[in-house]
């Protein structure tokens, strides 16, 4: 086997509140670069339209779920406004195997346990310019009645303290210059060398400058 192949992957798990973009970021980052692969969830939420079992999840019934959290089919799995969601550990190890480097799009509390579990993934945490645009962008997406929205933005103000726990975090304000962001991450991270990445994504510089959920 050549040494280029026993490379491993590295796992980047990407959070953010539900509505910031972070689906829309990593879907643009993945037609990006070739060596980034995107980590399957099961869920148990309904697809929404477009939604493709075994592409964007794997859709669930309860029963399943719980099956599998029994099994022990699960790095980390989490409830989500009133929904299940988890990586299981087949949709990792393959692709890291592989040398593949990994998306994990997951919420806060899951990103957590993959904290705990893995120390060879990175932590990305993108922010919504602020609470006002991430009320428009869950309006705007039209995929969520009034009911689940209100929920969203409730869980949104816990989730944002949890930017505490990342490595690097990116505002989502112009959709380019956010996946141009994680690629540079993803860039940096995959060559070992992450010497610039503090100073334009570490945690306190980019909170020093950002005008908090009530601003914008
Ligand atoms: P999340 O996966 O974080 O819940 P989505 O990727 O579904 O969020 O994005 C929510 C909505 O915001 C979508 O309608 C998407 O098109 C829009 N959106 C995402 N990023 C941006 C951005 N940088 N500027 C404007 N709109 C955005
Ligand atoms: P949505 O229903 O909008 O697709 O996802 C709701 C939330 O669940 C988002 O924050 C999304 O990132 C998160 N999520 C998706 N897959 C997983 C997963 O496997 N584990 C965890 N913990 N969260 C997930």
């Amino acid at each position: 086997m050549s040494g280029a192949a026993s490379r491993r992957g590295i796992p980047f798990v990407v959070s953010a509140p539900s509505g910031t973009g972070k689906t829309t970021v990593c879907r643009l980052a993945l037609t990006r670069d070739e060596g980034l692969e995107f980590s399957i969830s099961h869920t148990t939420r309904k697809p929404r339209e477009g939604e493709r079992n075994g592409v964007d999840y794997h859709f669930v019934d309860e029963e399943q779920f719980r099956d599998l959290v029994a099994s022990g089919a699960f790095l980390e799995h989490a409830e989500y406004a009133g929904r299940c969601y988890g990586t299981s550990w087949s949709s990792l190890e393959a692709p890291l195997e592989a040398g593949r480097d990994l998306l994990l799009e997951i919420e806060v509390q899951g990103a957590a346990q993959v904290r705990e579990a893995r120390a060879d993934a990175r932590f990305v945490f993108l922010l919504p310019p602020s609470m006002r645009v991430l009320e428009q962008r869950l309006r705007g997406r039209g995929t969520d009645s009034d009911e689940v929205i209100a929920a969203r933005l409730a869980l949104a103000e816990r989730e944002l303290e949890a930017v505490r726990f990342f490595d690097y975090v990116i505002v989502n304000d112009l959709l380019e210059e956010s996946v141009a962001a994680l690629l540079e991450v993803v860039g940096a991270e995959r060559a070992g060398d992450t010497r610039e990445l503090s100073a334009r994504y570490g945690r306190e510089t980019v909170l020093a400058s950002w005008q908090g959920p009530q601003g914008g």
